[in-house]
């Protein structure tokens, strides 16, 4: 394992506790409910649903379960197409196909690295079931314009906002626009539990679907209540919930919500502030943040001019002790992507991005002496280049 070896001192990423954490977890052990829907998996739902807010949070056990979710929410069926970028986690993507869609890549944008809305209409044909916007970095995608689309078309939005909690597009909460929205929790996100999510259920059509898909496909969640006598199979459901020990550290972390993304901006425009003068140069790119955005902080990239001088900086940095990675390798031109019939010529922005793109340490622990040396050590590669 690269985290392991001695050479390397600073990793990408480096799960951090922040509050109470371990007090959480002892009083959920001590009160003898571990399983989900206990009492701190209710106090991380209403903490969101005040926070963002939104109607109704199911927490789950990652995003992507919060993904598979929302497909089973919206019963999405084989056959249905999803409109979706092909620069994204595996999860956006898989999470459709497993009910059977046909995944329907559209272009993103070289500014904000997102689905370009622009190219979203004509991709639209009677099968088209739902879209599905990635706001990558935190970066909104262009909501007004999806969700005009989606109700002339009819269209079901789930925004997959893996990496946007917290982040705004034109004042509004990110994961609170479209029908539905999916957070993550896992280790490399802002907020933390090791392994945990949360689906925003933010139509409420789709209300009471939600709790008996999040439980197995039952009405239990009606019958913990005392609202049923009984609880019994309705629908096509799978087990979401986490372990409430999970959503005990989660409470911890959300309690100090915004203590760690102030921490994350100071990091952001630490490393904004000492790399522009290399984009001045015309030696990289930093990100740009458009005006109507307010971002989560949950990554910094760099954009080289080729692939070539990606690599070349990859492992300069890495030889350097410090664990920079870049991703993602574009779906459609994966092995099992390549089912969905796009060539790789077809995305060629996706795939200019993902060659290109370089993205640095980023942690709450981050030290400004260790991002100076991440710096220092990016500005010497440039002048030895
Ligand atoms: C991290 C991430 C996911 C998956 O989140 P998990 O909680 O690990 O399942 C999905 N989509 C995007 C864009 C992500 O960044």
């Amino acid at each position: 394992m690269e985290q392991t070896d001695p050479k390397i001192n600073i990793p990408f990423n480096r799960p951090f506790i922040i509050g109470n954490e371990l007090e959480y977890i002892q009083d959920a052990v001590l009160s003898g409910i571990i399983s989900g829907n206990g009492k701190y998996t209710k106090k991380c739902q209403e903490f969101m649903e005040k926070y963002l807010p939104s109607p109704h949070m199911l927490l789950t056990t990652s995003c992507t379960d919060a993904l598979e979710m929302s497909a089973l929410i919206c019963n999405i069926q084989p056959g249905d197409e999803v409109i979706l970028p092909s620069f994204t986690y595996v999860s956006t993507a898989n999470s459709f196909a497993l009910r059977g869609a046909h995944l329907v890549f559209v272009e993103i944008r070289e500014d904000t690295l997102n689905l370009d809305e622009r190219l979203i209409e004509a991709k639209i044909t009677k099968k088209t079931s739902a879209i599905v916007p990635v706001h990558y970095a935190g970066v909104a995608c262009e909501m007004d314009m999806i969700m005009d689309m989606a109700a002339f078309y009819g269209l079901t939005v789930i925004e997959d906002a893996a990496q946007a909690l917290a982040a705004k597009y034109k004042g509004r909460n990110l994961g609170t626009i479209g029908d539905f929205g999916t957070f993550s929790f896992h280790e490399t996100k802002n907020i933390i539990c090791g392994e945990g999510g949360a689906i925003s259920i933010n139509n409420q059509k789709y209300r009471a679907t939600a709790d008996i898909v999040w439980e197995k496909g039952t009405n239990k969640r009606e019958f913990s209540q005392g609202d049923v006598d009984k609880y019994e199979w309705l629908k096509l459901g799978s087990s979401f919930l986490p372990s409430d020990i999970l959503a005990a550290f989660l409470y911890a972390q959300l309690e100090n919500i915004e203590k760690i993304i102030n921490r994350r901006q100071q990091i952001f425009e630490r490393y904004h502030r000492a790399l522009l003068p290399l984009e001045r140069k015309g030696l990289l790119k930093v990100p740009s943040v458009p005006p109507e955005c307010e971002i989560s902080y949950h990554l910094f990239y760099l954009m080289l001019n080729d692939s070539q001088t990606r690599n070349a900086l990859l492992h300069y940095l890495q030889s350097q002790g410090i664990m920079a990675i870049f991703h993602y390798i574009p779906l459609h031109s994966s092995p099992y992507g390549s089912r969905y019939g796009f060539k790789r010529d077809q995305l060629p922005i996706t795939v200019r991005i993902s060659e290109r793109i370089l993205r640095l340490p980023f942690y709450y622990e981050l030290s400004e002496q260790d991002q100076d040396l991440i710096i220092d050590t990016i500005e010497t590669f440039f002048i030895n280049y």
